[in-house]
């Protein structure tokens, strides 16, 4: 499957699954046809409300980060981008395209299914930090 159709089947869904303002039994089996057990970790993320929606303040600077097993992912999701060896590794060697983190992500926020966490500004660069040590 081409990275695009991945893509715009996970939009596509995003978009049916907002108009129902939920994942219908129909919409989980075509996520799980389309992403298997990617789409697995990326529900039981969202079930685990490990997805979670930093919000600076006074900026408003949004920052997107799924809490994993061992560490926190930073993710990108206008760029698509995401800090996990998962994505490095295979989405960076075109074998996948959407990482379990960034499928949560994109499901967390069209049924704004995420825990939000507001910090103030003056954190924002030592999280960061640490998020993107991580990544390393
Ligand atoms: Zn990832």
């Amino acid at each position: 499957m081409s990275e695009k159709s991945e893509i715009d089947l996970l939009n596509a869904i995003c978009r049916v699954a907002k108009s129902e303002g939920k994942l219908t039994g129909r919409n989980l089996t075509e996520l799980y046809e389309v992403f298997g057990q990617r789409f697995t970790k990326a529900f039981e993320a969202l079930r685990e409300n490990r997805v979670k929606k930093y919000v600076f303040r006074p900026s408003g600077k949004v920052v997107w980060i799924v809490v994993g097993r061992e560490r926190d992912y930073l993710l990108m999701p206008e760029a698509e981008f995401c800090t996990c060896d998962d994505f490095y590794f295979r989405v960076l060697d075109r074998q996948v395209h959407l990482c379990y983190h960034l499928i949560a992500q994109k499901v967390a926020r069209v049924l704004d299914w995420f825990d939000m966490v507001e910090e103030h500004d003056e954190l924002y660069d030592s999280l960061m930090s640490e998020w993107k040590k991580a990544t390393v």
